[in-house]
């Protein structure tokens, strides 16, 4: 019997899903084991019928931290896909200012938008905030290869594969030069690999939207930057876009 598995888009620009949307012949390893019954994206049927849902987006509004929770009730596994599920995105930084300075800022006055529980949004948070997660496919946009492995991975009752190691290593086997040397910023010392250092690969700085691995060398990376005279005030100021969650924690520690 094929597992049945569900797509739920939150907020996102749904680019994560775009990706799977374009497995190309990658799908032929998962049309034998996988039924997919909902997917905005590519079909019109839905149904709540469903073994692992598959959940993209941050979650911005308590309309959606409900809805979460019922697919979360209904669903045996549930993956966290990309960046703005597993971190809370880039729209986390929106976190800094308070809720109505905002929602003012971008909606302006307006009446239309008072009681609206469309524009009721709070603070951004990842999916594991709300509810329990059991996989995370990273990156932005994640990388469809691995999600093909991790799904295949959780089908097959393994440990989903996830890299645990610096975003360096892929890159130092690459040979690239490194970016310091060029006066940039990387986050690749710790972040995780796993996408093959394609940022660097192309002289980008890595912004770590894969995440941190779970044990950084904070110590080692404290001297790579002192060593190119950076200070971590700077790095935070300039590289929280996908990380505003570690800065939250680290302000919610130190208070
Ligand atoms: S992680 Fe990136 S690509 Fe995926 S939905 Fe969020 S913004 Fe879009
Ligand atoms: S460019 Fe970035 S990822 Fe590559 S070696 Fe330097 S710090 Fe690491």
């Amino acid at each position: 019997m094929k597992t049945k598995v569900a797509f739920f888009d939150f907020g996102g620009c749904e680019g994560c899903q775009l990706q799977i949307a374009n497995l190309e012949e990658d799908v032929l390893e998962l049309i034998d084991i996988v039924k997919i019954v909902s997917f905005r994206e590519i079909m019109k049927e839905h149904s709540d019928d469903y073994d692992i849902a598959v959940i993209e987006g941050s979650i911005m509004r308590p309309m959606d931290e409900e809805r979460l929770k019922k697919i979360r009730k209904n669903a045996k596994i549930l993956i966290a896909l990309g960046a703005c599920a597993c971190l809370g995105g880039v729209q986390r930084m929106i976190n800094q200012w308070p809720v109505e300075e905002s929602k003012e800022t971008v909606y302006g006055n307006s009446e239309k938008i008072k009681d609206n529980p469309y524009f009721d949004n709070f603070h951004t948070k990842a999916v594991d905030e709300v509810v329990k997660v059991d996989a995370y496919v990273p990156g932005c946009p994640i990388d469809r290869n691995e999600f093909v492995r991790i799904l295949i991975a959780i089908i097959q009752g393994k440990k989903p594969p996830l890299p645990d190691y610096p975003l360096c290593v892929e890159c130092k086997k690459k040979e690239n030069i490194c970016l310091f040397e060029e006066g940039k910023l990387c986050l690749g010392p710790i972040t995780r690999a796993g996408c093959n250092a394609i940022c660097p690969s192309y002289g980008s700085e890595c912004e770590g939207c894969r995440g941190f691995i779970s044990h950084p060398e904070e110590r080692a990376y404290k001297e790579v930057l002192e060593k190119y005279s950076i200070s971590v005030e700077e790095l935070l100021h300039k590289k929280s876009i996908f990380n505003y969650r570690y800065i939250e924690k680290k302000r919610d520690k130190n208070e």
